[in-house]
């Protein structure tokens, strides 16, 4: 089969395209580095099978060729993290309803299933855990910038559930909770790369507000995981499923669990939110997914216990700042025999 995933040089993206090449499966990505990045892509471009296109989803010409190429869209491309949304609410709004319009257009046109994914942001500060997909959304005032994220990705399911409706275009809603894993940046404000970073520099790890606030994570793996089982089912088309972990902690004990997998003295230095985002900063308290509806159309349920993960994510740092240490050194060495 041959894939388009837009937004493919990102996180979550690069390990869907990792999954599809090692299926045989032939992947082109489309994706405009705004927040994706060659480096998650690079150990893939010898792959023969895999075409990685530097371009924008609102080029619609080369969208419309790449769609027409694919047996299925996979729609990644978004702006995403809260830190980002918060400091360009504009390109926010403008990425994500604007972009989604146009892949859903482009696949319209030739009926070409869309795989579309959405975020447990939705949910807003609703308190209803588990959250189950027909619950209701509750969210802030537009005043608030950080609603504005979750009001773009509930329109952008509007709009592939109105395409499904309207015009027979066969997609499939994924809300994603906090997935996690190597590869993952802490430049948008994720927070567990950026306590792997801290912990491992020796530096305070950040915890926003009190670290009471509490999240589910989820290994990346178990989340592609998710996506190609909805995907193969055939029973997922037309519907909206939650993919995330169900094992809860709290920011404070996440915190706690990457100073003991990596040893590190690091203090924890509680910073209000005001600080690290904004005034009127509103945070979710707790954000736990049901996963039932996965569970009864796949069978399956994400289950990567969270010290598997964070060992993961840690390895990876480490390994970045190996491979990053040797070559400044064989960058030095020439010099220093002058
Ligand atoms: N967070 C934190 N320190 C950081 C980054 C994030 O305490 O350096 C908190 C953040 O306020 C939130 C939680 O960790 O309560 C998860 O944040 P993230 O941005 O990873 O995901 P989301 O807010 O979308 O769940």
């Amino acid at each position: 089969m041959r894939h388009l995933i837009t937004g493919g040089a990102g996180f979550i993206g690069s390990h869907l395209a990792e999954a599809l090449l090692s299926r045989g499966d032939e992947v082109f990505i489309l994706d405009d580095l705004s927040t994706g990045s060659v480096e998650n892509i690079r150990h893939l471009k010898a792959r023969d099978r895999f075409h990685y296109i530097f371009d924008s989803i609102t080029n619609r010409h080369l969208l419309a060729e790449l769609v027409d190429e694919s047996d299925v869209v996979f729609h990644l491309a978004a702006a995403v993290g809260v830190r980002l949304i918060v400091e360009s609410p504009v390109r926010t709004l403008e990425t994500n309803v604007f972009g989604t319009q146009l892949v859903l257009d482009a696949a319209s046109k030739k009926k070409k299933l869309v795989v579309t994914a959405s975020t447990s942001e939705v949910y807003g500060k609703s308190d209803k855990v588990p959250f189950r997909e027909d619950a209701d959304l509750v969210l802030g005032p537009t005043t608030t910038a950080r609603w504005s994220y979750a009001a773009s990705k509930a329109v952008d399911e509007f709009l592939a559930l109105s395409y499904w409706k309207e015009r027979k275009l066969p997609v499939i809603v994924v809300r994603l909770f906090n997935t996690v894993g190597p590869r993952q940046t802490g430049r948008y404000g994720m927070v567990l790369p950026n306590f792997a970073r801290q912990a491992l520099d020796a530096a305070p790890i950040t915890v926003f507000g009190t670290g009471q606030q509490s999240r589910c994570f989820c290994d990346v793996r178990d989340t592609v995981e998710s996506i190609l089982r909805l995907l193969s089912t055939g029973k997922a088309i037309g519907e909206v499923v939650n993919i995330g972990s169900t094992q809860e902690i709290s920011i404070e004990g996440l915190a706690h669990v990457v100073k003991q997998r990596t040893g590190s003295n690091s203090p924890i230095a509680y910073i209000p939110y005001e600080k690290a985002y904004e005034p009127g900063f509103e945070d979710m308290l707790r954000r736990v997914p049901c996963v039932d509806k996965l569970e009864k159309l796949t069978g399956f349920r994400p289950s990567v216990p969270l010290p598997e993960i964070v060992d993961r994510v840690v390895d990876h740092l480490r390994g970045k700042r190996t491979a990053a240490a040797a070559t400044a050194e064989r960058m030095a060495a020439p010099a220093a025999s002058d």
